[in-house]
């Protein structure tokens, strides 16, 4: 599939003249997004924690559209510091879109997590979304024009064994959205895309922890995901970017406070 080239889901123009900020951007689904929209001609914003990272995929970006690309160093664990993070950007003109991402957390059951294991997540994820969300809601009102996403997870339908803190914090990311939806300015959307089983580092490092926990061989965790999986493979990221890009899109302009799942099938509730 050439999802940045004949497949594209969106036309080059579709996102011309809209300002994106992907949180997370610096790999995985963050950094398929990143080139998705800037292939859909959108002015992409990379937001990670360090720039190295940042850099390669910035030239990326220029390759594959004509809009004014920049990286931003920001840890979403520092949110006393975005909105000094942001000012200048924010003083260039508003941001239309709004991509909230970031690392999730460690596994293991939820009762062996201290008090502190749970905050921190809930700092880098959903204090991080609304800090960010009340920064840039009024410019995205006076642009009349807004779309947030959260890349959350399927537990938020099914929690997942083994990923207590990560289940606890993807269903308070949802509600957190869902009563958003309601407030909002008609203009914004605020809505949720649940990725299945996608081919990132994330979950390479999930499998890895599996191994080293319960000695099973990589494959028979992979087989075992799989075995979940109707379409039986792991979901290319540039997939869930394809979904994300779309929501993102003036087109779906009446899609408000839905979480999405981009699980290949795996969720078996209606
Ligand atoms: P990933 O771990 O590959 O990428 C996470 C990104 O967030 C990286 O760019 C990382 O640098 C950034 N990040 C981490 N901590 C940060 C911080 N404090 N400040 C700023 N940036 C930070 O993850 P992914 O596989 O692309 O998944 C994206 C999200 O979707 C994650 O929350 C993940 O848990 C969730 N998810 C992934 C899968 C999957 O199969 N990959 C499945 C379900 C849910």
């Amino acid at each position: 599939m050439d999802l940045l080239g004949d497949q594209a889901v969106l036309d080059s123009n579709a996102l011309k003249g809209k300002t994106a900020l992907i949180c997370g951007a610096s790999r995985g689904i963050g950094a398929a997004t990143a080139r998705i929209m800037a292939k859909a001609g959108a002015n992409v914003i990379i937001a990670s924690r360090s720039e190295g990272q940042l850099k390669s995929l910035l030239e990326e970006l220029h390759a594959l559209g004509n809009g004014q690309h920049r990286t931003l160093v920001m840890d979403l664990e520092e949110t006393d510091s975005i909105e000094h993070t942001l000012q200048p950007i924010l003083d260039d003109g508003p941001i239309h879109i709004l991509v909230n991402n970031a690392g999730g957390p460690p596994g293991g059951p939820l009762l062996n997590a201290t008090v502190d294991e749970l905050a921190q997540p809930f700092t880098r994820h959903l204090h991080a979304a609304h800090t960010l969300v009340k920064l840039l809601t009024p410019g995205m009102i006076r642009a009349n024009y807004g779309r947030i996403i959260q890349i959350i997870s399927t537990s938020v339908r099914e929690p997942i064994p083994n990923l207590g803190v990560s289940n606890t914090l993807r269903g308070a990311m949802a509600s957190w959205a869902k009563s958003l939806s309601r407030e909002l300015h008609p203009s914004i959307t605020i809505n949720n895309v649940l990725p299945g089983f996608t081919d990132t580092e994330r979950l390479g490092s999930l499998a890895q922890s599996i191994h080293e926990r319960t000695g099973q061989s990589i494959e028979a965790i992979h087989n075992g995901w799989m075995s979940q999986v109707p379409i039986e493979r792991l979901i290319d990221p540039l997939e869930t970017a394809s979904v994300i890009a779309f929501l993102a899109s003036p087109a779906a302009g009446a899609i408000r406070g839905v979480s999405l799942p981009v699980d290949g099938g795996r969720l078996r509730g209606i």
